[in-house]
Formats: C-alpha cells, sequence, structure tokens
C-alpha cells in the first residue's frame, strides 16, 4: 500500500491523502486551503469558472487521474473525515462518479450549508454517497475501512483505520481530534484499547506550537460562562461562535440554563441545529423551553436568513421560528437575561436591540482570527469599540494538545508516525518516536514503514 499527501504536510487545511493499493486508489479528505500560502486567506472565489488543468498547473488542484469531473473516472472513494471545509472543499471538483463516504452528521452539515450561501460556493453531495459508522467495518476494493468516531470540533468527526487485506498493512488517519469536548470520552475509550501492529499513523498537529489557553475542556467554557451570567448586571451577553461549533452551542445552552438566562440563537443555527436533530443526540433545539431565536428587520427587507429558509427545503420550519422569535425591541421586556450566540454579520441587526452599550461580549473562536485583521475581524472590533463592549476570550480548541497527541502516539504505538495538518512538522521528532517526514506530492511505501520497527 502506498500513500501520497497531496497537501497538508506543512500545513493546516486543505487536507489531501490518496491510498493506493494495486488498482484500488481511494482519497481521504479532498480540503480546500485555509491560507493562500502569503498570510491571507485561501480565495475561493478566484477558482470560478477556471478549468481544473489550469488549477493543477497553479499547483491549487493536485494532478491526480481520474478524480475531476473533466476525467473518466478511475478514483474508488473520497472518505471524508468531516465537515470543516479544509477536509472537503474541493469535492465540488471531484467527478460526480466518484463515490464519497461520509458520515450522516457530516453530510447534513454540509447540506445545511447550501442554504445560506452563495450559488457558486454551493456543493451537492453525490446521492450515491454512502454513510459511515462509528467502528462499521466496510471494504472498497482490496481494503477493509473502520471510521472510529472521534471528538473535534466538528460535529459527528471520523478518523478512518485502512487496512490492505493482501498484505494486512495498515494505516491509521487521524483526521483532526481533540479530548476536551462533551465526547472525549471517545478518546479515553480508543487509547484504552487502540487498533494493534499499525504500519502507519498520519496525525494531525494543529496545536505543535499553540498554547492550550486557560479553558482546556469545554466544560471550562461552561464553568466560565456560567459565572459570567451570574455576575453580570447588565441584561443582555453576547458569544461570538462558530454556527456548526454544536460542542460549543451545547455549552453555551448548559450555561445560559445554570444561569436561569435565556440563550439566543439565530435562524441559521436554529436550521444547523434542527438537522442533525436525532433522538440519540441531546442537541438544543429552538422549541426548548429557554431557547429564543433572534429575527430582525436587516436592511429593510425582513430578516435576511428567515427568507433565505423560506426559499429552501427547510420552510417547513418556518413556524417553530415564528413561536420562538425574539425580536430586538423584545429583549427590553425580557425578565431573564440573555446569551445571544452572534455572527458579524448579525451586527446591522444586533445594533437595535436597546442598552446593549458597556455590555459583555465572549470571543469564543480561535483568538488568531482576531489577531489577523481581516475585514470581519476588523468589522467585530469596530462594533465592540462604538459599544465599549467588555471583550473576553472564553475558548476551547478544536484539536488535541500535545500531552494528548503524545498519549495517542504512544497508544497506537505505529512503525512510523508521519506529520499531517501541522504547521510544525519539524517538531514531531523532538516529541514522537519513529516519525516519517514526508512531502507534499511524494509517494512513501508502507512495506518501508514496517521494515523500520
Ligand atoms: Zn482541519
Ligand atoms: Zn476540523
Amino acid at each position: 500500500m502506498q500513500i501520497i499527501i497531496h497537501r497538508g504536510t506543512r500545513e493546516i487545511g486543505g487536507t489531501c491523502v490518496e491510498v493506493v493499493s494495486g488498482k484500488t486508489r481511494i482519497l481521504l479528505d479532498f480540503g480546500m486551503p485555509l491560507g493562500d500560502g502569503r498570510g491571507g486567506e485561501f480565495d475561493e472565489r478566484a477558482l470560478e469558472g477556471k478549468p481544473t488543468k489550469e488549477l493543477i498547473a497553479k499547483g491549487i488542484l493536485y494532478p491526480i487521474q481520474g478524480l475531476y469531473r473533466d476525467d473518466a473516472p478511475q478514483i474508488d472513494a473520497i472518505l471524508i473525515s468531516h465537515s470543516h471545509k479544509d477536509h472537503y472543499g474541493f469535492l465540488k471538483f471531484a467527478h460526480s462518479d466518484v463515490p464519497v463516504y461520509a458520515s450522516a452528521g457530516a453530510q447534513k452539515l454540509i447540506d445545511v450549508l447550501n442554504v445560506f450561501i452563495r450559488k457558486e460556493d454551493r456543493l451537492q453531495l453525490p446521492k450515491s454517497t454512502v454513510t459511515v459508522q462509528d467502528r462499521k467495518a466496510f471494504d472498497i476494493g482490496g481494503l477493509s475501512i473502520t471510521p472510529y468516531l472521534v471528538d473535534h470540533s466538528a460535529f459527528d468527526a471520523m478518523s478512518f483505520l485502512i487496512v490492505e487485506e493482501s498484505s494486512d498493512q495498515s494505516l491509521f488517519y487521524s483526521g483532526d481530534f481533540r479530548a476536551a469536548g462533551w465526547k472525549s470520552k471517545l478518546f479515553d475509550r480508543f487509547v484504552a484499547k487502540p487498533p494493534k501492529d499499525l504500519d502507519c499513523l498520519l496525525m494531525e498537529g494543529t496545536m505543535m506550537e499553540r498554547e492550550g489557553g486557560k479553558y482546556p475542556t469545554e466544560q471550562d467554557v461552561y464553568a466560565r460562562t456560567t459565572e459570567i451570567l451570574k455576575d453580570m448586571t447588565g441584561k443582555v451577553a453576547f458569544a461570538c461562535c462558530s454556527g456548526q461549533n454544536i460542542d460549543r452551542i451545547v455549552s453555551f445552552y448548559k450555561a445560559a440554563r445554570k444561569a436561569g438566562a435565556v440563550l439566543v440563537i439565530d435562524p441559521y443555527m436554529a436550521c444547523v441545529l434542527n438537522a442533525i436533530k436525532s433522538p440519540k443526540t441531546h442537541i438544543p433545539q429552538m422549541d426548548w423551553e429557554n431557547v429564543r431565536v433572534f429575527i430582525a428587520n436587516y436592511y429593510g427587507h425582513g430578516d435576511v436568513y428567515v427568507s433565505k429558509i423560506a426559499d429552501s427545503a427547510y420552510k417547513n420550519l418556518l413556524p417553530d421560528l415564528a413561536h420562538a422569535k425574539i425580536k430586538p425591541v423584545d429583549f427590553a421586556g425580557l425578565d431573564q437575561k440573555a446569551l445571544v450566540l452572534m455572527r458579524t454579520s448579525m451586527i446591522p441587526a444586533l445594533e437595535k436591540i436597546p442598552g446593549i452599550r458597556g455590555s459583555k461580549m465572549i470571543y469564543s473562536q480561535w483568538k488568531g482570527y482576531l489577531d489577523k485583521g481581516s475585514a470581519d475581524a476588523l468589522k467585530f472590533k469596530a462594533f465592540l469599540n462604538k459599544n465599549e463592549m467588555d471583550l473576553e476570550h472564553v475558548h476551547t480548541s478544536g484539536h488535541a494538545t500535545v500531552d494528548k497527541l503524545k498519549i495517542f502516539a504512544e497508544a497506537l504505538n505505529p512503525a512510523c508516525l508521519v506529520p499531517i495538518h501541522t504547521e510544525h512538522a519539524g517538531r514531531y521528532q523532538e516529541m514522537f518516536s519513529r516519525v516519517k517526514m514526508l512531502k507534499d506530492g511524494e509517494t512513501f511505501d508502507l512495506a518501508s514503514a514496517r521494515e523500520q520497527k
């Protein structure tokens, strides 16, 4: 079995790994890069209308035969580890006859995003997409594949164990993971009984040079937010977070409930939460008792998110949205305190909430986004300054800290460990044993890994 990391040996995001076993060829993730390689953000719009040949020549896409729309399909499967764009964002360039495999949660989150984004950016997963489940093995050609559900800031994220049946060679692809969320038990369960005799581990290292921070777990985010809500003298606090980070929304829901406050989500979040609603998982919904949905008149044309929902397959949610509605003026009459989850795009409507001057703002994403000085970050900071808000960073990472990575690598004890999804591959050698550094595009034969051990 051979592997080629087309992208990801030296960067976070844009992950794409090809696995070759005889005539069988599969991809692990087909992500869009996060950065442009010059310190800026990757510009998705610059790809529009460009032929794949040109994008391959520019080094944006990879020379993978039988993958792209304008090619005869020869790739047997694309396995998507989770619903973050840096792992699935290039799927739209793949031939629609190439089978895609992803968890039910990942499929739903990729799909619901289409309601809210530009037509050009939408991604329709093929109807034939295969749903993968935790520890339910399946075969593709001569490969046996076992997904493992992992704790990550993306809901229903997977790692993959891949075994070549003819040689018994094995590869484990960690995807993105952590041991700090509401599903941290998954990590403990995995390292207590990991797959045996592993030849190669592809392990993410987002946090190799990043501090764990003040709040190591979601439990800590929940506890601090509860304190903030209890201690504040004003009525409204805000939290800036991703509408797709389900663990974080759960933390905020729990904090609001504990503090006797209402949690205010927006129609986009309400729709996302509804998309992954299931009797098995206890995920907050807009019809829960202390949850409201913020609906406002944005630019004199009503609520921008509600109108998108009205034009989509989710339009049956409109009565529930109306029922849970809280308008900016309604905050004045609230008996309870409120925690409003927000994004920069909601600022024009948030400013209509009476008495927000001096209120608390929880920034609940990686602090690096704020420091980068993007247009979004500047708008956010201007909103804070204008309303004299009190900013506090309360966040925990979606990625494993170095101590957890060590536990993980030691448990799997692979014949070789290959750095991926990291900006600090060079540091792996100091921290882990039997590290094999690869370059993007280099072919590595797993037979040589076994010889090393
Ligand atoms: Zn990632
Ligand atoms: Zn991720």
